[in-house]
């Protein structure tokens, strides 16, 4: 069965990209979220296989969120995206259980390559 995935992105456009790449590749979307804090909500919602996580967003940003949901669900399988400059957020994103990053701007074959290895 195809693995859904959450995606949470401020920009409305790096979603769509995103979406793109893996429905391109046999992936099923679960959901969308604009913020961490509607991350966290859809998360406990959509219970997805996998969840792609942008650092930079209002409300709540991607490492409070990854924290959040890896708090109530310990083995939620969180890969984050970052953009270039974001090092530091990456290494505390990784010591609280990101399983991966890519870094912006994506490239199609490494965004499916990091989800493949988390998810199959
Ligand atoms: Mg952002």
């Amino acid at each position: 069965m195809a693995k859904n995935i959450l995606i949470c992105d401020d920009a409305a456009f790096m979603r769509m990209m995103i979406k793109d790449i893996l429905t391109k590749n046999g992936y099923n979307i679960a959901g969308e979220a604009e913020n961490g804090a509607k991350a966290v909500e859809k998360y406990a919602e959509l219970k997805p296989d996998l969840v792609l996580m942008d650092i930079t967003m209002p409300e709540m940003d991607g490492i409070q969120a990854l924290k959040k949901i890896r708090e109530s669900d310990p083995n939620a399988a969180i890969i984050m995206c970052s953009a270039m400059g974001q090092q530091a957020m990456v290494i505390e994103s990784i010591q609280s259980g990101a399983k991966d990053f890519i870094v912006k701007p994506f490239q199609a074959d490494r965004v499916i390559e990091a989800v493949r290895k988390v998810v199959g």
